[in-house]
């Protein structure tokens, strides 16, 4: 048996477009929902995550602002930058690119966030909304990691859900929004005593660890649906010949590069997994739409007027 895929681009790619019409109107109804995002120093990969999710907004008509303090900022000064977006009318979601610089108090800065302009959704306030519940913006990449359950009619209600992972922006946010969707969840981290013999009771598993190919073809249930947070990227020869034993394809292309990007799942799952979704092009792509999607529906909480909110509904997780 061959797991479908559960294609994260092509979700991304309807979201996206959903997301277009959506500010089209708001716009046209004197709103343009807007992002601004801080990105303090010169931290490579960092760059290229605020790169793309600056290219996301103008794809989707959002505007967009960067600001760029350098590597010495202070937690004074950035809370005084944090203070100003909160302040700016036309900014709707602040986002700020972690990891910040040692000297600066991360946890600090984090909760002077506006929580109505909070679209990573880690401020206390949200993460409380959600425990509890209630509307509000939540992380996303568990609310992308929802939206493709949902997208893939993946019936969540009375299922066994395991989530590997607990932290706060993955594992525990997703632990809460499965159980929201009435699935019977159990939470796994690395102190958890046989974790392959649970996470072989899930009908529906989420790995988000960290550790390339670490959840092996013995740990699933045959037919489960497996979501894939993980991100990790192989240089050790060795290691890519462990994962890629029945992909030669990959591995010639790893041998090519010297490097692949592998999720916490084993690729072998393919042959046991019901559904699941691909690293890359699975969870990453919707991370992203999901940030976008959060811009947006804080614009249409904070500013437009209640006839408005009250008609507008289109991706499901929101
Ligand atoms: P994290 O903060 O490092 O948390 C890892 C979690 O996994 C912890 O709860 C840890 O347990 C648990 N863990 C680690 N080793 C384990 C083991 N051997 N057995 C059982 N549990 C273990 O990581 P994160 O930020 O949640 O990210 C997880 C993965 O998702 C990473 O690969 C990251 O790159 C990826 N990610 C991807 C996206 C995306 O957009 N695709 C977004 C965010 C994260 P303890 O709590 O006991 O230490």
């Amino acid at each position: 048996m061959t797991a479908r895929i559960l294609d994260g681009t092509r979700i991304r790619d309807q979201i996206f477009a959903e997301l277009k019409d959506e500010v089209r109107l708001l716009t046209a109804a004197g709103v343009r929902p807007g992002l601004a995002a801080v990105l303090v120093g010169d931290n490579p990969a960092s760059q290229l995550y605020v790169k793309s999710k600056i290219a996301a907004c103008e794809e989707i008509g959002l505007a967009s602002a960067l600001l760029t303090p350098p590597a010495t900022v202070t937690t004074l000064d950035m809370l005084a930058v944090v203070e100003d977006l909160n302040r700016d009318n036309n900014v709707d979601g602040i986002l700020i690119q972690l990891p910040l610089p040692p000297q600066v108090d991360s946890k600090r800065i984090l909760e002077a966030v506006d929580p109505a302009k909070d679209v990573d959704g880690f401020h206390p306030v949200n993460l409380g909304r959600l425990v509890s519940g209630r509307p509000g913006l939540v992380a996303c990449t568990p609310a992308g990691c929802m939206e493709i359950l949902r997208r893939n009619d993946v019936t969540m209600e009375g299922a066994n859900a395991v989530v590997l992972g607990r932290s706060d922006i993955v594992g525990k946010p997703m632990t809460l929004l499965l159980m929201h969707a009435n699935a019977t969840v159990t939470i796994c981290h690395s102190r958890t005593r046989d974790l392959p013999g649970i996470a072989r009771g899930a009908d529906i598993l989420v790995a988000a660890m960290g550790k390339a190919g670490y959840v092996e073809v013995g740990w699933m249930k045959p037919g489960a649906t497996v979501i894939d947070v993980g991100t990790n990227r192989v240089t050790d020869p060795e290691e890519a010949e462990r994962l890629f034993r029945n992909f030669p394809s990959r591995l010639e292309k790893f041998r090519a590069k010297g490097t692949a990007l592998v999720g916490d799942v084993h690729p072998d799952a393919i042959n046991i997994a019901g559904a699941l979704t691909p690293v890359p092009g699975g969870v990453g792509p919707m991370t992203i739409a999901m940030l976008m999607s959060n811009t947006v529906k804080a614009a249409r909480l904070r500013r437009a007027s209640p006839r408005f909110s009250a008609t507008q509904s289109t991706a499901r997780a929101r």
